[in-house]
């Protein structure tokens, strides 16, 4: 027996089912405006169900792939530096070093890139939850790249490193939480 998935909140149902038993959607009526609460916990399950499949998390990871061999073709030392910082971690928490914060800054600013043209393909195509999802995290990957630029340039100190991370994480929570409670809807054609 094959599948379909509830207009309104996602849930995959049986093919016969006439209601949805997780939000009560009558299927094969319209989703109403006085269901739209529904649209902002379930917006990127929705927006999966009735557009089909979505390829651009396989060509994230192949970008992602990319973005590791550009930054070793760039920083050839960069594997060494890497495995020498974290052998001193044996010893306790050590501070990045200056020597890979322009590698870093190169792997977060492709990433960045990446996650911008994501955000905007998937925004094209009618996926405008996820897409705005990956704008936000692409943001997140430019802050990250300047804030370590900002350490290298000796504009954050060491100990600002891990503050300033961790309020772009969390911004980035933040951000994509109040975005996901509008009620974006999938374009119903
Ligand atoms: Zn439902």
């Amino acid at each position: 027996m094959c599948m379909i998935y509830c207009p309104q909140c996602g849930k995959e149902l049986q093919d016969d089912a006439a209601f949805c038993d997780r939000c009560g959607h009558k299927m094969g009526e319209p989703v109403g405006p006085s269901e739209g609460r529904w649209r902002g916990r379930y917006a990127a399950r929705v927006e999966r169900a009735t557009r089909g499949p979505d390829y651009l998390d396989g060509v994230g990871f192949g970008v992602f792939l990319i973005a590791v061999a550009w930054v070793y073709l760039q920083y050839p030392w960069v594997g060494t530096e890497l495995v020498a910082w974290f052998r001193t971690w044996v010893n306790g928490p050590t501070y990045l070093p200056v020597i890979l914060v322009e590698p870093i800054f190169l792997f977060f600013i492709i990433m960045g890139g990446w996650g911008l043209a994501e955000g905007g393909l998937r925004m094209i195509s009618g996926r405008i939850s996820r897409g705005l999802g990956n704008i936000v995290g692409a943001l997140g990957n430019f802050a990250i790249a300047y804030l370590i630029r900002g350490y290298g340039q000796g504009l954050i100190g060491a100990s600002g490193l891990l503050p300033g991370f961790v309020i772009i994480i969390g911004a980035s929570i933040v951000l994509s939480a109040i975005l996901g409670s509008f009620a974006w809807s999938p374009r119903r054609d």
